[in-house]
């Protein structure tokens, strides 16, 4: 427990790119020359998100990742420290640029989005080893999917010697379940909390995709009871706490050994659900680390994500501390 003068302290281990959104008139055809009347630059990646929402929420956080030797990534840096986030262990990658992505946004509100992932794919233990001591230091280490797996395993095996606890939010889904949950060098569990939500857990659990919706659409029970037995078949596979399953505007499923229990989200009207996830991972952090029992800091995550989706955009939408304590205050939940 943090004594209540002492922030306490998450590193992340993750991606960052640099949004270059495009607001377009129509999709280009091929061959088209388009003029564009609006552009907007924004900072994102599952890792820098939920480094600044873990900050915005009154943690210490140190970032580990990369990027590229380029204007870019100079942008990244200062952003960074504008946001008081450590950056000391964001290496240079001297060959290859800053992830980008080109989200193409029509007058509706249609995207597509061209992602260039460049730095992120070359994260390696190594640029996670000088961090070794923050890891140890720190009470949470928070990994995402976006980076190479083997870089956020490293990063889980040095809080697993320090005593941190690891949160894994397999976000997006891509590798199997097997290499994500590997036991670590002492033959136990590396991760504590898996947080995916709706279609990861499915994915993950080997069900049927929209399962969960169709089953919640039957019935609230019959929607939570496949939450759980997705929740269980993960569980069953290696965890050292549980899994949490983010349900948008239904909260979140809690899986443990011991209970399993659904903690309603908050009702907001809202306005995009970019980057929810990534702000209730950030605010579930910052209250772990806190020393909360987790079924609190489920409740003030669900708050977070719910803050998160009352603003457009995934970095400025990310929620403060005192937005997530007035919706908890005012106990708006589902
Ligand atoms: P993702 O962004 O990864 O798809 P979710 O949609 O499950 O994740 O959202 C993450 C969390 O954000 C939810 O568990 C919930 O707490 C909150 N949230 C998301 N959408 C809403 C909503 N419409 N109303 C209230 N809370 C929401």
């Amino acid at each position: 427990m943090q004594t209540p003068h002492e922030a306490p302290r998450i590193v992340v281990v993750g991606s960052m790119v640099l949004d270059l959104t495009v607001r377009v008139p129509h999709f280009p055809r091929r061959g088209e020359t388009m003029f564009c009347s609006g552009f907007e630059m924004f900072a994102g990646g599952k890792g820098f998100n939920q480094a600044v929402t873990a900050r915005r929420c009154g943690a210490s956080v140190v970032m580990v990742g990369t990027v590229g030797n380029d204007p870019f990534g100079d942008l990244f840096l200062q952003i960074l420290e504008r946001e008081t986030i450590d950056a000391r262990f964001v290496s240079r990658q001297a060959s290859i640029g800053t992830s980008l992505g080109i989200p193409l946004i029509d007058p509706s509100g249609e995207n597509s989005i061209i992602g260039i992932p460049q730095a992120n794919t070359r994260l390696s233990p190594a640029d996670v080893e000088p961090a070794r001591a923050e890891i140890g230091a720190g009470q949470v280490l928070l990994l995402q999917l976006e980076v190479p797996l083997e870089a956020s395993l490293h990063g889980a095996e040095i809080a697993r010697l320090g005593g941190a606890i690891v949160i894994l939010n397999p976000a997006p889904a891509h590798l199997p379940l097997a290499s994500l949950l590997r036991p670590g060098l002492d033959g136990r569990p590396l991760i504590d909390w898996l947080i995916p939500n709706e279609i990861e857990v499915e994915m993950l659990a080997s069900m049927p995709a929209g399962g969960i919706d169709e089953a919640f659409s039957r019935s609230r029970e019959a929607g939570e009871a496949a939450v759980r037995q997705a929740g269980r078949t993960l569980l069953a596979r290696g965890l050292r706490r549980g899994v949490i399953v983010t349900l948008g505007a239904r909260g979140a499923m809690i899986v443990t050994a011991e209970s399993q229990e659904r903690v309603p989200g908050f009702r907001v009207t809202p306005v995009d659900p970019t980057g929810a996830g990534d702000a209730f991972c950030g605010a579930f952090a910052v209250a772990l680390a806190e020393g909360r029992p987790h079924a609190e800091a489920v409740r003030f995550a669900n708050a977070a994500g719910a803050v998160s989706v009352t603003r457009p955009g995934a970095e400025p939408s990310l929620p403060r501390r005192d937005e997530v304590e007035a919706l908890l205050a005012a106990g708006a939940g589902a």
